[in-house]
């Protein structure tokens, strides 16, 4: 049967802007795309309403917690707030139990997978075994056509032997690095930005070094093995600098930064585990160079590095609580309210950070244009409230932006042309 999408504000991927357009989908994909569609006997006619519809987003930067944590997350509730959030494709990162360093360990985290997502799930493979940061390489090849990229995530890779070989490896398989940068050595018992409000409340900090020095050695290496390279959740000045100099150098390397690193500065912390997470918010200067970095396209996608933990763990301060935030629900309106509303960026900016450059960077389907898969959200730009956390469809409530005035709701997010998410305002 064929549907017939009208009344929307649509983008369109292949033209990337917007206009005043009816879509077709039958059987999952974009069968017909244009100003006016003749709806034929037996179709069925959704109307939008008005809204505004874009490429279902991407991120490539979450963690789901299972195997291993269901208390934290689960794939069902992960992918829930994922298509409330307007993703339709996400790719949770390693630190699992098992950790999938192992096409048998793998196969663990892929049935949870097929049995409770509502959207596209496309896992991390490991670097090391048991994502330790360090220690014996995975067996990449056994794994590679069933992994998004390589990472460890949640740690750095400690050795640049270690992560010479696996560039090595990497670049001959054809599959991305993607590294989380923390040099271990220097965060002596660090949780929160080495700066101003860390020593005016005595807490121990993360010195920005940590970070950019192994951005930098990383940087190298995928000069010398040709290996594709992507830096996750940029938060310091420097990292921007060195992302820059590479991208000017043409290597292939790009980066991701988040919203949180966008909107706020280790000023606007307070003493709650909510302002907790690693990278952490850094100084005014670091969030002036990673907006400079997303305007000038240095940086070349947003991820929300979505992390759930339960209450009580994330109920410690900030020195007990664990490291990491949720973001899968927040980051579209806090993004659209607070840097398209404000007239920093365009809309069509936004979805080029959030749905377009991610595909392109990684070769994923999808985007609003005939023959791709129907992968798309609805939008209400004119909703307007306040963030609660009561109200996630995560299990994790712990996020910086608690009662933050937003603007832009998803009403409807469609994956292979079905629901994932439907607003209950919404009756089609
Ligand atoms: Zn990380």
């Amino acid at each position: 049967m064929r549907t017939i999408y009208q009344n929307a504000e649509v983008y369109r991927t292949d033209k990337k802007s917007f206009g005043r357009y009816e879509l077709a989908v039958e059987n999952g994909i974009i069968t017909a795309l244009d100003e006016k569609l003749e709806a034929e006997a037996g179709d069925e006619v959704v109307n939008l309403n008005g809204y505004t519809l874009i490429p279902g987003l991407v991120d490539v930067h979450v963690h789901l917690r299972v195997p291993g944590n269901p208390e934290k997350e689960t794939i069902e509730t992960g992918t829930r707030a994922a298509a409330r959030g307007g993703y339709t494709t996400i790719c949770p990162m390693p630190n699992l139990k098992p950790a999938p360093d192992s096409s048998e360990n793998l196969a663990v985290q892929e049935a949870l997978i097929k049995q409770e997502a509502v959207v596209k799930v496309l896992p991390y493979g490991c670097i090391t075994l048991g994502q330790k940061g360090r220690g014996e390489l995975i067996d990449f090849a056994s794994i590679k056509d069933r992994v998004f990229a390589f990472s460890d995530d949640g740690r750095g890779v400690q050795g640049a032997e270690e992560m010479r070989e696996a560039m090595e490896e990497c670049a001959k398989l054809g599959k991305a690095v993607v590294a989380h940068c923390e040099v271990e050595d220097l965060i002596e018992g660090g949780y929160i930005h080495k700066g101003a409000y860390c020593e005016a409340h005595h807490h121990k900090g993360i010195c920005s070094e940590s970070e950019w020095l192994q951005v930098a050695r990383d940087i190298e290496l995928s000069r010398q093995t040709g290996c594709q390279y992507h830096i996750c959740h940029i938060s310091t000045k420097e990292s921007v600098a060195l992302l820059r100099q590479a991208k000017a150098e043409g290597l292939r390397v790009t980066g991701e930064t988040a919203p949180h690193y966008l909107l706020l500065t280790d000023m606007d912390l307070e003493e709650d585990g909510r302002f907790k997470m690693n990278p952490p918010i850094r100084s005014k200067a670091d969030q002036e160079a990673l907006i400079k970095g997303i305007m000038d396209g240095t940086i070349d996608c947003l991820a929300t590095d979505h992390a759930p933990h339960t209450a009580e763990e994330k109920g410690k301060g900030l020195a007990g609580s664990n490291m990491g935030i949720v973001g899968l629900e927040t980051a579209f309106p806090l993004m659209y309210t607070n840097f398209v509303k404000t007239g920093q960026m365009t809309l069509e900016h936004l979805i080029e950070l959030m749905a377009n450059k991610p595909r392109e960077l990684f070769g994923l389907e999808g985007g609003v244009a005939v023959g791709e898969c129907a992968d798309f959200t609805v939008l209400d730009l004119e909703a307007s409230y306040n963030i609660d956390p009561e109200t996630f469809l995560s299990k994790g409530r712990a996020t910086p932006f608690t009662d933050w005035a937003v603007q832009g709701k998803t009403i409807l997010t469609l994956v292979n042309g079905k629901v994932a998410y439907q607003d209950e305002s919404f009756n089609k």
